[in-house]
């Protein structure tokens, strides 16, 4: 069994001196806290930064979040997924601008898209409530350290330290993502090396086991770029589906039979296990060839929310024709 008490204590002087300088480490302000533990959920830290910067510049406090139109919420996370994350934000913030900030682990996990995991961290660092935050970097690190033995949350909650649960948490996760990577651990450079069962087994590697994956799905999708002047041709996600609803995208070309096209490139995207193979077909519009849509300028795409797919593809059109109307 790993000694707790020097595991926190050489855990806690890394981290000191170790840690990263991201912009939600500034303060532990529930609303900033909240924001970044949200985008850090399924994403990477890199690219969560830009976002939670722009978020914050528009919408500088949870009172204008919770009075913003959904749109604009959407609007904002364009490009970071998992957009159920940015709905249950908003719902949140109205909770909370009605109800009052919550005071305690039990009152943020009953906000929409909270999970014990979100409400872990946010509870520790924000309140110090001594509270373990286990997702799958904390297991991997813990199911290193024990050689595989035992059940990972329950040894993250007994070495959790007390004294301060947030900078544990926050130090654990760092531990994880700097230095105990998934693929190559950095032993090395460790600061509980001495104290890792599963590296002096050699099987650092090896851990944790993993189980497996629902196979991938190959996808090939066929878009559109129809062209009117500067303006592009969208379609609007029904607001009953259940992923992106209300999102923008561009129109599957099997729906235009007669027009005539030509190719605009292609490009992979990944959706959980979906692999999509998108390719792009570019027309220019003649008389009435698309009514059920929106017919929007590079300035108008800025305002809207679009898939990423949708962004990707107006993009790459973009860098083939060196520029024009779509740099948006
Ligand atoms: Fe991970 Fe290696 Fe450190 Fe063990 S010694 S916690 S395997 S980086």
């Amino acid at each position: 069994m790993i000694n707790a008490g020097a595991f926190r204590r050489r855990l806690l002087n890394w981290y000191d001196g170790n840690k990263r300088d991201l912009p939600w480490r500034e303060s532990t302000d529930f609303y900033r806290v909240w924001i970044s533990e949200i985008m850090l959920q399924q994403t990477r830290v890199e690219a969560v930064i830009p976002y939670f910067h722009r978020f914050l510049r528009r919408f500088p406090s949870l009172e204008a979040l919770a009075g913003a139109p959904e749109a604009d919420v959407l609007t904002a996370w364009s490009g970071l997924g998992y957009y159920s994350r940015a709905r249950n934000l908003h719902k949140a913030a109205k909770t909370v601008v009605a109800a009052g900030l919550p005071a305690s682990y039990d009152e943020i996990r009953a906000l929409p898209g909270i999970g014990p995991y979100t409400a872990a961290a946010i509870a520790s660092i924000v309140f110090g409530e001594a509270h373990a935050a286990v997702d799958g970097n904390v297991v991997r690190v813990v199911s290193r350290l024990t050689n595989g033995s035992g059940e990972a949350s329950k040894e993250a909650a007994r070495l959790l330290d007390t004294r301060r649960p947030g900078d544990f948490n926050q130090a654990m996760m760092e531990l994880g993502a700097t230095v105990c990577g998934p693929r190559t651990p950095r032993c090395e450079d460790c600061p509980v090396l001495a104290l890792c069962a599963g590296r002096a087994a050699g099987r650092e590697r090896e851990l944790p086991v993993k189980t497996a994956k629902p196979a991938a799905r190959d996808v090939s999708l066929d878009l559109l770029i129809l062209m009117k002047k500067n303006a592009v041709f969208l379609i609007r996600r029904d607001l009953s589906e259940k992923r992106l609803a209300g999102f923008y995208e561009l129109p599957e070309l099997k729906h235009f039979p007669e027009i005539k096209t030509e190719p605009a490139g292609s490009f992979r995207h990944r959706i959980v296990n979906d692999r999509f193979l998108v390719r792009i077909w570019r027309a220019a519009a003649r008389g009435k060839s698309a009514s059920k849509g929106y017919w929007l300028t590079a300035e108008q795409l800025t305002e809207i929310p679009l898939t990423t797919i949708a962004r990707k593809a107006l993009h790459s059109v973009h860098n083939l024709s060196g520029g024009a109307a779509l740099d948006y």
